[in-house]
C-alpha cells in the first residue's frame, strides 16, 4: 500500500493537525530520516503552508493543536511540538507544559532546532522594559562616570549603535565620545 493510502486510512481523510477534510496530502516532517509512515502525517494545505512558513503562521489557527497534540502519532506529536515552540503565546506554554513526548520523540522533534531559542538566551532591556538590540541608540537617562576616565556622559546624550554583551543581560556598550564604554541597561532609554 502506498504512503499516501496508509496516511488517508490512518487519518480517515482528515488534516491530522486540525481536522479540515480538503486540500490534503502527505506531509513529510523536515529534519527527520527514518521510517516513512512514522515521520509523516496527512495534512491540508492552509497547516502545510504555515508549517512550512514561519512568516505565514497564524496563532489562531493552530488553536487546533490543543487536540492534535494528544495523537497517538509521533509525525503528529513532532510537529505539534514545534509549531507551539515557533508560536509562543501564553497558550502555546501552557500546552508545550502539558504535553507529553517520549524522550525519543522529543529528540526528533528537537532536530529542527525549535525550542531551543529561548532557554539560554539573554534579553536586554532598557529602563521601560524594552527589548534591545544590536544596532540600537539609546539615551542616558542620568550622569554617568564612564569606567577608567574622568569623564562623565551626561543625561540625555545619545549612544548610537550599541552592543550587547553576549553573557550579561545588564550590560551593552556603545561610544560616548570617543570612548567605547560599558554601560548598564537600567540607565537607558531606546531611542
Ligand atoms: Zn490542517
Amino acid at each position: 500500500m502506498s504512503l499516501e493510502k496508509q496516511l488517508q486510512q490512518r487519518s480517515s481523510l482528515k488534516c491530522e493537525l486540525c481536522g479540515n477534510e480538503e486540500n490534503l496530502s502527505v506531509y513529510k516532517v523536515p529534519d527527520i530520516k527514518e521510517n516513512a509512515l512514522q515521520t509523516s502525517l496527512y495534512a491540508c494545505k492552509t497547516c502545510i503552508e504555515q508549517m512550512d512558513d514561519v512568516d505565514k503562521i497564524d496563532p489562531n489557527h493552530w488553536r487546533c493543536l490543543n487536540d492534535s497534540m494528544w495523537s497517538e502519532h509521533d509525525a503528529v506529536k513532532i510537529m505539534a511540538w514545534r509549531l507551539l515552540n515557533r508560536i509562543k503565546e501564553d497558550w502555546t506554554q501552557d500546552l508545550l507544559g502539558m504535553m507529553y513526548m517520549e524522550d525519543d520523540t522529543l529528540e526528533f522533534a528537537k532536530a529542527s532546532g525549535d525550542g531551543e531559542v529561548d532557554e539560554n538566551k539573554i534579553i536586554h532591556r532598557d529602563v521601560n522594559g524594552v527589548v534591545l538590540n544590536n544596532g540600537d541608540s539609546v539615551v542616558l537617562i542620568k550622569d554617568l562616570k564612564v569606567k577608567g576616565s574622568s569623564m562623565v556622559a551626561k543625561q540625555g546624550v545619545a549612544v548610537r549603535n550599541i552592543r550587547l554583551d553576549r553573557d550579561n543581560a545588564e550590560y551593552i556598550e556603545g561610544k560616548v565620545g570617543p570612548t567605547l564604554t560599558v554601560i548598564i541597561t537600567k540607565y537607558v532609554k531606546k531611542l
